[in-house]
């Protein structure tokens, strides 16, 4: 089959794999002029980690990888105020558990696929419509194609769904924060494998040092902190950024320098879920945040994401050639289990950036403890479990 997907994120790619491995033939559509290689340190284990081992990838991603050794929280000058050994992680995964920076491990499945497909940067779909032998689509840059499927990858402010499902707002869950990062050389401060975290109420700094050089940062704060509507360039987003922890106290201030002189990407958006009540419509359907973002809370949207790429796959290579009952099977296998997970993230939520000074010392307090092995397995043990038992589609 002929297949588009919009958005080459971390699950586009994902999905151009396994099509091609199926002798598909595929096209992605990136809106971006070049690769998007921003984003935080995420954690990498469970269903991600199983499929990026079945892509041959997994060497690729553990030699980017960091073995994080503690979650250090810090107060105004520094000093560990809480926190826990980050061998909890390895513990409940038997080893089976990294953290790399999301634009590393993007960057490593597009590479084994990007000489497989046509990719066309710069460019988005501006029109949809359905055929009975193939869904035409209609390119910003005004090409006009035929395939047989369209994927919408294109996260969570997904064009595809805009286009055919609706409005952003009947979808999106906002869950009150935002969230940037972004990547810079040479700061001054390095702690090798600390994810280091310093917050006050409504609003939070981390940073992650990283090798030849580098620290990845990430803000989150309260949405009400915005001082004035969302922004939607670089400089308003790194206005509002000041505006916002210009007065907060650690490394607040050099942060801020780093941010100003930072020629990477700085990515910014608001912390939301995305629930669509049906994952298909016709030959076009949706994956990854487009579908059923989890968001930043779940602390494992990219290895969900991943799933729903290799199940999408294995269906349509299941239903040979019966792409309706494709579309059902992928939705019917990962739905549920979605929206548990969503509802699990959403209980997380207000532990997530307290609001108050009280909420921040109970997040010390409740860290403390995880100095005792049982309290950290008890306490990360359920955030780690997946209750979802991956397909094999391959018949290993
Ligand atoms: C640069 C970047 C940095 C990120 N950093 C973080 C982070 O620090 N923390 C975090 O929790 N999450 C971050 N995310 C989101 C995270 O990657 C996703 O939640 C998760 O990996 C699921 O991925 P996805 O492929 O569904 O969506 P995404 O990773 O968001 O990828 C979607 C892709 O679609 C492209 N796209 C969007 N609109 C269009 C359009 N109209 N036409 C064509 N293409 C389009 C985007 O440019 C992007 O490449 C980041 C995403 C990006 C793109």
């Amino acid at each position: 089959m002929k297949i588009a997907i919009q958005g080459a994120g971390v699950v586009g790619p994902t999905l151009a794999f396994w099509l091609l491995r199926g002798g598909h033939e595929v096209t992605l559509i990136e809106q971006a002029p070049y690769f998007r290689a921003g984003g935080y340190v995420i954690d990498f284990w469970g269903l991600g980690y199983t499929i990026a081992e079945r892509m041959g990838l997994i060497e690729a991603v553990r030699a980017h990888g960091y073995q994080v050794e503690e979650v250090r929280l810090v107060n105004e000058r520094g000093a560990r105020v809480g926190g826990f050994s980050a061998d909890v992680f390895g513990r409940m995964t038997k080893g089976r558990f990294t953290s790399l920076p999301r634009g590393d491990l993007a960057r490593i499945i597009f590479d084994a696929v990007q000489d497989k497909v046509e990719t066309r940067f710069g460019d988005s779909v501006a029109a949809i419509s359905d055929a009975s032998d193939g869904v035409d689509v209609t390119l910003e840059s005004g090409a006009t194609r035929r395939f047989d499927l369209l994927v919408g990858a294109d996260g969570l402010h997904s064009r595809v769904r805009s286009l055919l499902w609706g409005a952003q707002t009947a979808f999106e869950r906002p869950m009150g924060f935002y969230v940037a990062a972004f990547r810079a050389s040479g700061y001054p401060r390095r702690d090798e494998n600390v994810y280091l975290s310093y917050a006050e109420p409504g609003r939070s700094i981390a940073r992650f040092s990283m090798r030849n050089d580098e620290t990845l940062f990430l803000f989150i704060f309260a949405a009400a902190r915005l001082p004035g509507a969302e922004p939607h360039d670089d400089a308003g987003r790194k206005a509002a950024l000041k505006a916002i922890f210009g007065a907060s106290g650690w490394e607040a201030r050099e942060i801020l320098e780093a941010l100003e002189s930072a020629d990477t990407e700085l990515y910014f958006d608001r912390v939301s879920q995305i629930e669509v009540l049906h994952w298909s419509l016709g030959r076009t359907v949706l994956l990854g945040d487009a579908a059923a973002c989890v968001s930043l809370l779940a602390g494992e949207g990219t290895g969900l994401g991943m799933t729903e790429a290799y199940v999408l796959a294995g269906e349509l290579q299941r239903a040979a050639g019966d792409i309706p009952a494709a579309l059902k099977a992928y939705e019917a296998r990962l739905r549920p289990f979605l929206l548990k997970k969503q509802a699990s993230a959403r209980a997380l939520a207000s532990s997530f950036a307290p609001a108050t000074g009280f909420g921040i010392w109970v997040r010390q307090a409740v860290t403390r403890l995880m100095v005792f092995p049982p309290v950290a397995d008890f306490f990360m043990g359920r955030s780690l479990r997946d209750d979802f038992d991956l397909p094999d589609y391959e018949g290993r």
